[in-house]
């Protein structure tokens, strides 16, 4: 259950957040009260020697200020727990090899761009199995990890990529269209295609090909992925390591 001063602070439409100042404050809080204790204890005579009704007021503050560390212990359970939330949000999201967002935050994208102008590409490692084949699957995994990594660090500026299959990739673009994002594609398959990847048995290189399709107006997530991967097929047919377009 929410504690009640987050639902107070909902009520105020603030929006909490675990972090260092959180926690700062709710230090602070925790420190005052034990310095009012001890101010309590140093001022007992005083105290004793106050009119029924200033103690009682007194007494009535006390409680109150007293009964915080109980709410500031489930607010900081409540903080836990909203830790734990983000951090399995966050884990149901992202693919575990790569770190990149995974085939549920794609189709979320899709979702939630239905109606919008979108390109999407499908990029898959070339003879793949080959190299799990002859290198092993530690050296596989490896090269998947080399390969996420500059497409990540090469496409970020025109789109979202996403791992959604073992050795596929798909890049979602939203408001370019396609003669916009196919030279940055190309050049980070270029660069894909420079990388040397070590094992064993020597470096390991690896191509990539490309299957790249529009719609100015995305209906549904189907008819596009088609396109996108009717276009990769013919790229594999027509000798892998290279980008096609979608027939218009
Ligand atoms: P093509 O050029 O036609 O794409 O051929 P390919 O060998 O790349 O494609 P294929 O679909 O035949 O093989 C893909 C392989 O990828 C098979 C599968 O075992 C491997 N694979 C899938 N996920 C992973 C993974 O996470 N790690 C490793 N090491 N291999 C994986
Ligand atoms: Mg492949
Ligand atoms: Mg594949």
């Amino acid at each position: 259950m929410t504690p009640l001063p987050f639902r107070f602070a909902e009520l105020l439409g603030w929006a909490i957040k675990p972090g260092p100042r959180l926690y700062g404050i709710v230090f602070a809080f925790v420190l005052c009260e034990a310095l009012l204790v001890v101010a309590l204890i140093l001022a007992a005579d005083a105290l004793s020697a106050l009119d029924t009704v200033t103690y009682a007021a007194v007494g009535a503050v006390l409680t109150i200020a007293l009964a915080l560390p109980v709410n500031l212990q489930s607010c900081s359970a409540y903080l836990s727990l909203l830790d734990a939330k983000n951090r399995i949000e966050q884990m149901s999201r992202t693919d575990v090899l790569t770190g990149l967002p995974n085939r549920r935050v794609f189709l979320e994208l899709v979702d939630q761009h239905i109606g919008q102008p979108v390109t999407l590409a499908i990029l898959d490692v070339d003879r793949f199995k080959t190299v799990n084949d002859t290198k092993g699957h530690v050296v596989g995994d490896r090269v998947l990890m080399a390969v996420a990594n500059e497409l990540a660090r090469d496409l970020a500026t025109v789109g979202t990529l996403c791992r959604i299959g073992g050795e596929e990739f798909a890049l979602l673009c939203f408001g370019q269209a396609v003669e916009d994002v196919l030279p940055t594609i190309q050049r980070a398959c270029a660069a894909v295609e420079t990388l040397q990847i070590p094992s064993p048995s020597g470096a390991v290189r690896v191509t990539l090909s490309c299957g790249l399709a529009a719609t100015p107006s995305l209906a549904e997530v189907h008819p596009l992925y088609a396109a996108a991967d009717s276009a990769l097929y013919a790229a594999k047919a027509a000798g892998r390591n290279q980008v096609m377009l979608a027939a218009a």
